[in-house]
């Protein structure tokens, strides 16, 4: 099983990822975490490239895209081979919400890349950890977090969360909307519920 964690940033969503590993290993399965862009060597370097220079949209895709070809080949399908659970923070929905809907890349061609890179992998279930613009932007700023996007107005991210609100809605059968502005405690019990499910 294949599992994406998706938002903008401040929403939350990597704090739940542990607690998700530590629910399914306790039913006995054995658990991938790993994160985009990243997830093996080549791939965090291309990482650290993409959070430290300046590009413009084209470049930013292609990184991930490099990045994401060489985390599917060497850790995702691999795990997935194994009968393992992957559980990803983030994938191309995120590409589809930054690059594409926040700095108005052409969605076609990321989806072209998509379907070249991906040659159909997709995400099984897909948790959206939804949470307004503002509300994401207090949190970051409470957090004091490191933030490429610093210079980003709150347009811009709600750009790219009307972005992954379209990709759940293209894809409701692997998305699942998590509201994110409820409490900690709220938000883990929605998650560990989505993924009680996941089969054998
Ligand atoms: O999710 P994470 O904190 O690892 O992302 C690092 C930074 O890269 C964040 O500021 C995120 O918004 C940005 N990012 C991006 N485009 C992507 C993925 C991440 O701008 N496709």
């Amino acid at each position: 099983r294949f599992i994406t964690f998706e938002g903008i940033d401040g929403a939350g969503k990597s704090s739940h990822i542990e607690a998700a590993a530590e629910a399914l290993r306790a039913q006995g399965r054995s658990v991938c975490c790993t994160r985009e862009p990243g997830g093996t060597a080549l791939a965090e370097a291309l990482r650290e490239l993409f959070l430290s220079r300046e590009m413009d949209a084209l470049t930013e895709a292609l990184l991930v895209f490099a990045a994401r070809r060489d985390h599917l080949r060497c850790v995702i399908e691999p795990a997935l081979a194994q009968g393992q659970v992957v559980l990803c923070d983030r994938f191309t929905d995120a590409t589809m919400a930054y690059q594409g809907f926040g700095r108005g890349f052409d969605l076609n061609v990321l989806a072209q890349l998509e379907a070249w890179v991906q040659a159909g992998r997709q995400p099984d279930r897909t948790l959206w950890f939804d949470v307004p613009a503002t509300v994401a932007a207090a949190r970051r700023a409470a957090a004091r977090a490191p933030d490429r996007l610093e210079r980003e107005d709150l347009a811009f991210f709600d750009r790219v969360r009307a972005g992954y609100a379209a990709r759940a809605e293209a894809a409701p059968q692997r998305f699942v909307t998590i509201d994110a502005t409820a409490s900690m405690d709220a938000v883990r019990t929605r998650v560990l519920a989505t993924l009680h499910d996941l089969g054998p």
